[in-house]
Order: structure tokens, then sequence, then C-alpha cells
């Protein structure tokens, strides 16, 4: 998720970056474009100004011609005419007058009050330029003044009238409008805010190109540029061009060059050229920010309001999606830590808060470790369904129980972990209850059914550290406590020790499988009539490190740790290899002797257990009817409704079945008769007190009874006295084994004892 957000994040800000720089180059280009520009402009301007001073000034030279011809200037009349008629061939002249050379006027033409025009040489305004006229040999340009005469604002241009000889007769003044020469400029501005002047080297403004109104004329005009100003502007050009003056004036080269407008008062863009005729330079100017101004004009917010609106559409539409997504993530860790049937956490939850609870600073609490008892005949006796609304009803009655702020899992069919925090003192009372609450009857569909719970309880941080460890305890406590049913048990050290113990047997057993450390013992059975019967494979396992591990220790550890599938193997495969040499050896002895193998139902579990066993016998050649499975009981009752089919099944193929440690399970009569047994052996613990207790006699009494009401033969283990054989034998005993006849024995041994037996009772007969 991270990972999409930051490519969405990079994504918008790569946009956002394009678009900038889109927008940084569109801005440059159009700064470009109006450097360019202005630069064209103040070229076609002074083209403009050039030929517009040129043909004045071709005016000016032939009103000097007709006024020289027969001294006509001398006629004040004609010469007013001719002034007149010129006039109407040139309507930006506002007029023309002619002065003697100091500046009196001679003649005006009509429509100018001669009273208001000036005396050249006398106004302050004029007399610099009237000077300079005097001194030149083509038109000069005169300072603007507001020409009180047409109250409009001119420009005079004037040029020496000079005879034959060269002599000054006078001088021509003519005046352009400056209003009509800024018309001519107006629909070529590239800005309002652009100015357009003539400056002369004296630093006069001549004339305005620019939207000034004509308040703003007066203002304009009635200033000069100081000599600094001046020498200012020249500084640039130079510094523009890296030429030297006098090279740009002669070459009349446009130069461009930024620099503050004093007449602005902003930064401008300035391009500028130097008509060396008229000594004057044209100067068009606009304001830097004209390039902005322009910029923003030329569909800017457009472009942006474009822009952010489909970024910002992109933005929305990623915005969905990845919440869409994130939803999505959620609910699959939901899912993914959640139990679907229970809505209680699951397994895979355990690790991510159990390190929670299990922080460095976090408060102490306990594990409880929950495992319904007898939940598997639920499933097997009415069907998974009922079995589910059995473990919702657990969950809920869990959490109602179970203080508010507890973690609850489930972490295996009928295995559930809660994490809480009770007090130690509230411990015992706390955990009776929740058994009390939990083996109430649960009622699904109309039945009602009982349900017992072991608990196991583990204790942060003084058992363990860790969630993992804490597990483990509670597990091994658990475990205890299953021996008792519906009760709990505390993790304790001694608890710990037996589970080392545990650990250790199993991972040496993992190492024994495929080595030599393990081998069978046979016991040898006898009938009642004093003859040999059979024997039973009884599995030894030595080890180096561990020493002697009696069966009872090792083969419930090889169950739990799945071990009992590879043994059970070995067992079958050794029992049936070693029997096959004893019955060689033995032939005539042993014509009908039989051989009982043990089978947990963990192994009769296993998916191909009968056609394993009946290939064994097969290899070995050994006849089903010698044969004898010996089942214990209440290990196969939890499994009745898979073992039953499967029993009846191998009975069914010869195979005889014995029913293990008789007396010590819960079966009854009723149920031992629809049992697919032969044979009843009856558990060792009742033969040993059979002398001394007589409920315990009665017991083996009864069991025998029972069997011969059954037709089943029954077996007493563990005869160790003769006066056990001889009460036994009056109760109707079928068969004997025990130490009284003999130990479990090597095979070696027992053709030894079968051979020595064999002639004790020739002797004995
Ligand atoms: P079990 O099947 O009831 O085996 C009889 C046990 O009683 C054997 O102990 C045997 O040595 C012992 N015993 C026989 N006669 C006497 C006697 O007179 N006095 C005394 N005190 N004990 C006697 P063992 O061999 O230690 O086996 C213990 C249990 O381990 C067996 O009980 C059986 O449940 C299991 N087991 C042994 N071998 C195998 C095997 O090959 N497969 C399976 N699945 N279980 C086995
Ligand atoms: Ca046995
Ligand atoms: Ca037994």
């Amino acid at each position: 998720m991270r990972n999409i957000r930051t490519v969405y994040v990079a994504t918008l800000l790569i946009l956002i970056g394009l678009y900038s720089l889109s927008q940084v180059r569109a801005y440059y280009g159009m700064k470009e474009g109006v450097c360019n520009e202005i630069q064209y402009f103040n070229s076609l301007f002074s083209r403009t100004i050039q030929s517009n001073l040129h043909e004045v000034e071709m005016l000016l030279d032939s009103l000097g011609r007709e006024l020289l011809r027969d001294q006509m200037y001398r006629d004040v009349p004609k010469s007013k005419k001719l002034m007149g008629e010129l006039l109407k061939r040139a309507d930006y002249l506002v007029g023309f007058g002619l002065t003697d050379p100091e500046g009196n006027y001679i003649a005006l033409s009509s429509g100018i009050d001669k009273n208001k025009a000036i005396d050249l040489n006398k106004n302050p305004e004029t007399i610099a330029t009237f000077n300079e006229v005097l001194k030149s040999d083509s038109m000069v340009l005169g300072k603007v003044y507001l020409f009180s005469g047409l109250n409009q604002w001119i420009l005079p241009l004037r040029k020496t009238l000079r005879d034959d000889s060269g002599k000054i007769i006078g001088v021509m003044t003519t005046g352009i409008s400056v209003e009509k020469a800024t018309n001519f400029f107006d629909n070529n501005l590239i800005s309002p805010d652009q100015v357009s002047i003539i400056l002369t080297e004296f630093g006069q403004r001549r004339l305005l190109v620019s939207p000034l109104s004509k308040d703003q004329y007066k203002a304009m005009y009635s200033s000069e540029i100081s000599p600094e100003k001046y020498q200012d502007i020249t500084e640039n050009i130079i510094e523009a061009t890296s030429k030297t003056l006098e090279d740009i004036k002669e070459q009349e080269f446009p130069i461009f060059f930024e620099s503050e407008s004093e007449l602005l008062h902003k930064e401008v863009f300035n391009s500028a050229q130097y008509v060396s005729r008229y000594k004057i330079w044209i100067l068009t100017f606009v304001p830097v920010e004209t390039t902005w101004q322009l910029f923003l004009q030329d569909r800017f917010y457009l472009k942006l309001i474009t822009f952010f609106g489909t970024t910002l559409t992109f933005a929305v539409f990623s915005w969905v999606i990845l919440r869409k997504e994130e939803q999505a993530k959620k609910q699959l860790k939901y899912q993914a830590m959640h139990d679907p049937l229970t809505q209680l956490y699951n397994r895979s939850a355990l690790p991510s808060i159990g390190l929670q609870w299990t922080e460095p600073r976090a408060d102490s609490f306990q594990l409880f470790y929950i495992d319904l008892d007898n939940f598997k005949n639920i499933n097997d006796s009415f069907g998974h369904s009922y079995g589910d609304v059995v473990l919702i009803q657990v969950a809920d009655r869990l959490k109602a129980r179970l203080p508010k702020k507890s973690a609850v899992f489930r972490v295996g069919g009928d295995e559930f972990v809660a994490l809480l925090k009770i007090e130690r003192s509230r411990l015992d009372e706390s955990a009776n209850l929740l058994i009390e609450k939990l083996s109430e009857p649960y009622s699904v569909a109309g039945m009602t059914l009982h349900l017992g719970v072991s608990i196991g309880i583990s204790r942060f941080p003084e058992d363990a550290p860790t969630i993992d460890d804490l597990l483990i305890m509670a597990d091994i406590a658990m475990y205890n406590a299953k021996k008792r049913r519906n009760s709990y048990s505390l993790y304790n050290a001694e608890l710990q020790e037996i589970m080392q113990r545990k650990t250790s047997i199993e991972n040496h057993l993992r190492q024994a499988l495929h080595g030599a450390e393990l081998f069978m013992m046979y016991q040898p059975q006898i009938s009642r009539e004093g003859k040999l019967h059979g024997a039973e494979a009884l599995v030894r396992w030595k080890n180096p490190v561990l020493g002697f591990v009696p069966p009872d220790q090792f083969i419930g550890i090889a169950e739990e740790s799945g071990l009992m599938v590879q043994l059970g193997a070995f067992i079958i495969e050794r029992t049936c290899m070693e029997f096959r040499q004893i019955l060689d050896q033995c032939a005539e002895e042993a014509v009908e002797l039989t051989i009982s193998i043990n089978v947990s139902v963990k192994q009769m579990l296993e998916n191909n257990f009968k056609e394993q066993l009946l290939s064994a016998l097969e290899k070995y050649n050994i006849e089903r009817s010698r044969t004898t499975l010996e089942i214990t009981e209440s290990l196969f009752i939890d499994e009745l409704g898979y073992i039953l089919p499967l029993l009846n099944d191998i009975r069914s193929t010869g195979i005889t079945i014995s029913l293990d440690d008789f007396g010590t399970g819960y079966s009854s009569l009723s149920m031992l008769r629809s049992l697919p047994i032969d044979e009843l052996k009856i558990d060792r613990s009742f033969i040993q007190s059979i002398l001394k207790q007589p409920q315990d006699a009665e017991m083996a009494n009864s069991i025998i009874n029972m069997g011969q009401t059954l037709k089943m033969k029954v077996l007493a283990e563990g005869i160790e006295e003769e006066g056990q054989l001889a009460l036994l034998n009056s109760f109707g005993c079928d068969l004997y084994q025990g130490y009284y006849y003999s130990p479990p024995l090597t095979a070696e041994g027992l053709i030894q004892f079968i051979t020595t037996f064999q002639q004790e009772q020739k002797v004995s007969v």
C-alpha cells in the first residue's frame, strides 16, 4: 500500500514538475518573443520616423527653394500663400513659419496667431535648439511644447534657409502634432505600458508614442533627462553591444538592453537605434513585467485550471482506488487474523498480538490454553454442522466470561487460547468458573450436548517472556489437566521437567528409528491346559544416552509426535520376520503358536494400515489365523466411528482382535457386545491384587464370566504367582501371561523357551 502511495505521490509531483517546467519554458519563450517584438517595433518605428522626418525635410527644402526664387521671402503675403499650399500636402504638419536669423517671425502660415508664436531665440524653451539650427545644414528637431496658438503639443522641426552664397537668410519652422504622430502607432503597441521616444543628445525627449494622456504630456515634456541619466543610457548601450559609441552611432546598429526606467520607475526591456542625420536616439521600451502579463493573458489561468482540474480528477480517482484497495486489504488482514467460524482471532494472529502483550514493560497476564474434551465425539456422532454450532457457542461463552480486554484465539479444531489479566488471588476462582460455564450443557437443534474442558495456564512474565514459550507451557499444563478432565492446571517447573524428558525422548526416538536401538521381545502366553498358546510382541528401546526407555513412556510420545507410523511399521515388520524364524526353528512344537502384536490407534488411523499388515504377514508367510492384534480399549473408543468398520474389515480376513488392558476403561457390557472382539485381556492391575483385594477378584471373575457369555477368550496378564493362577483357573480363565511363566524374551530366548517348555510338558505328561 505504501508503495502505491509513493508511486501516486511521485506521479503527481512529476506531473506538477512537468507542468511547471512547461510553464517556465513558455514564460521564457514569451520573454524572448517580447524582446524580439520590441526590437522589431523599434526598427519599424525608427524607419517610420526617419521617413517622416525626411519627408518633412524635403518639404522644407522645397519651401526654401520657392522662398529663395526671386527673393519671395521678402513678399510676406506671397510667402504665406506658398506655405498654405504646401501645408495642404502634409496634414500631419500644423503650420509653417519663417523667422529671420534673430528668431523674429517674418511670415506664418494662415491660422496661426503671430502673437502667440514664440520668438525662437528669446524663449528659453527654444533658444538652445534655435542656435543649433543656425549651425546645422540639416533639419533639427526642437523641443516639444504646447503651442498655445493651436492648443496642441507640437514637435518643432527647423531648417536654415541659405542663399546660394550660403548666407543665412532665416530659419524655416514647421511642427508635427504629437497626438497625430502617436495615433500612427496605436495599433502596433505590444503593451499599453510601452513607451517609444525620440531622444536628442541633449537629453530632451522629442516624441512620445505611448498611451499617455494630455496631462501627462506636460509632465513629460516640461522636464528633461539629466545629463547623468543620458550617460547611464549610453553606458547601457555600450555595455550591451561592446562597441564604441562612435561605431554604434555611425553604423546605426539596433541595440537591445535591460535597464531601470526613470520614466516608468520599472525594469524595462529597451531597444534603441541612433539616427545620425538628425542626431537622435530612437528608443522603445516596455516593462519587463509585460512578459508576465502577456504570459498570464495567454490563457494561463485556463491552462492552470485545466491542469489542476485534470490532476485533481486523477487524484480523486487514485484516492478512490487506493481507498478501495486499502479496504480490501483491511478485509484481507481481518480475514487473515480471524477464524471465520467464531470470529475469534486465529492461530496466525497469535505472534503479532502476543508480541504486544509481551512488550518489555507490559503488564503481567495469564495465558489460558483451553481444550474441549470429547469434542470429537460430537463431530463424529452428529456431524460437523453440530460441532460448528457448539464451537460458536463456546466462543460466545468465552467472550462473555473473560475480562473485556482479553484476546481470545481459536488455535485448533477444539482448542482456544486466551490472554487475560486477572488478579493472582482470583486465578483459581476464575479458572473454575470458566470451566463451569464452558461445561454447561450446549443446546443444538433441540439436542442437549455435554462437553468437558481442560485448561492449562501459564503466566507472564514469571513462567516465560515470550508468547511461544508461554504457549508451550500452557499446553504442557493443559495435558496435565486432561488427565483429570474438566479441570485446570497451572504450569510449574515439574511439568517442565516432564516435558523436557518428553522432548528429549522424542528427539532420540527420531534418531533411533534409523538405527539398531529398537528391537522386539516376546512374552509367552499359556493356556489353562498348560500348553503353549502364543507370544505377545513387545517393543524395546535401548538408547546410549537415555538408557533403557520403557515402551509405555515412548509409545505415547511417538503417537503425539507423529513417529508412531514409522515405529508401528518397524514393529510389524520386525515381529513378522522374527516370528517366521521362530516358527521355522520350532516347526514341531509351534504348530499352533500365535503372535499378538500391540497396535496403537494412531497407527491404525494411517491410511493403508490393513494393507501394510497383510502384506507383512504374506511376505513372511504367517497365517492370519495365527495373528492377534491387541488394541487398547480406552484409546480406540475415541475413534470408534473410524476404527469400528476397520476392525470388522481386519477381523473378516481371519485376524484375531484382542482388547488390551480391559477393566480400566469404560466399555460396558452392551458396548462390548457390538464390538468385533475375540479376546479380552484383563488388566495387570486387577491380577496384581487379586489375592489381596476381594473386589478385584470379583472384578476378574465377572470379566471372565462376561467373556464366556460373549464367547470371547479371556487372558489374564501379569501372572506372577501360582496363587493368582489357581484362583483365575477356578474362575475359568482361558489364557495366562506373566513372569510366573516367563518375562518377555528375545526371539532366541523364546525359541529356547519353547523347546524347553515343550520338553517339560512332555516330562510332566
Ligand atoms: P501391555 O500391552 O499391557 O503389555 C504388557 C506389559 O506388562 C509389558 O510391559 C510386559 O513386560 C509387562 N508384564 C508382563 N508380565 C508381567 C508380570 O508378571 N509382572 C509385571 N509387573 N509386568 C508384566 P512393557 O513391555 O513395558 O509394555 C508396556 C506397555 O507398552 C504395553 O502394555 C503396551 O501398551 C505398550 N507396548 C509395548 N510394546 C508395544 C508395541 O510393540 N506396540 C504398541 N503399540 N504398544 C506397545
Ligand atoms: Ca498388550
Ligand atoms: Ca495390557
